[in-house]
């Protein structure tokens, strides 16, 4: 019959109406933005940058390997690597980049760089509300807007954060043991005697 669709939408509507004033999961919309709905921890926008300690500068995980620019589907990231190396926050020297850019009016969020970072310098935002009274530029973010400290990552996304610090402790762990093994085992080949390369020969006669 013609106009029962309608009327069955209509009845929809109408049950979900009545409906809200007495069960909650039928209010689909909240008062933004007094009200916010909490993200999921798989939500991701734009990516950011990473530094441990409380330096930006010192902390920053990233050492300009690029990767992540040469994978990056659309080419949005921008990077130009230092020309020396600066002690990062442990004291180990690395490269850093002098310009990180990324020109999020491209990027897709497909998350590539991230995956492909072998450094878990570079991961996934929520951080959505980025509208700006400038006109221009506000688009490209720079390496100050991209860095955060890996609190704010555990602040974002508990479970990875916490597997990642779990995974780099593991790994300087075990190149601390190694490190350590390698020394040890230096002043005992340097002890060792010098190993014999033919029989003893007697120069005594009877
Ligand atoms: S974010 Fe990761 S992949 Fe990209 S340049 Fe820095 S260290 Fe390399
Ligand atoms: S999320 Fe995808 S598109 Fe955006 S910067 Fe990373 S690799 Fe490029």
């Amino acid at each position: 019959m013609i106009g029962t669709g309608i009327l069955k939408g209509m009845a929809v509507t109408l049950r979900n109406f009545a409906g809200s004033y007495f069960e909650k999961d039928r209010l689909i919309t909240v008062q933004y933005p007094e009200e916010r709905i909490p993200l999921p921890e798989n939500y991701r926008n734009f990516p950011f940058l990473i530094y441990d300690g409380d330096d930006p500068q010192a902390g920053l995980r990233c050492v300009a390997c690029k990767i992540c620019e040469k994978e990056c589907p659309p080419q949005c990231i921008y990077i130009v690597k230092s020309d020396d190396k600066k002690p990062d926050y442990m004291g180990k020297p690395q490269f850093y980049p002098k310009v990180f850019d990324i020109d999020i009016s491209v990027c897709m969020s497909c998350q590539i760089c991230v995956e492909v970072c072998p450094f878990e310098a570079i991961k996934m935002d929520k951080e959505f509300e980025l509208s700006k009274r400038e006109r221009f530029n506000h688009l490209l973010l720079r390496q100050e807007e991209l860095s955060k400290p890996n609190e704010y990552y555990h602040k974002i996304c508990p479970t990875d954060a916490a597997e990642v610090d779990a995974k780099l402790t593991a790994t300087s762990e075990a190149a601390a043991k190694k490190k350590a093994a390698t020394a040890s085992a230096k002043p005992v080949a340097l002890a060792a005697p010098p190993v014999s390369t033919g029989p003893a020969t007697s120069t005594r006669s009877s």
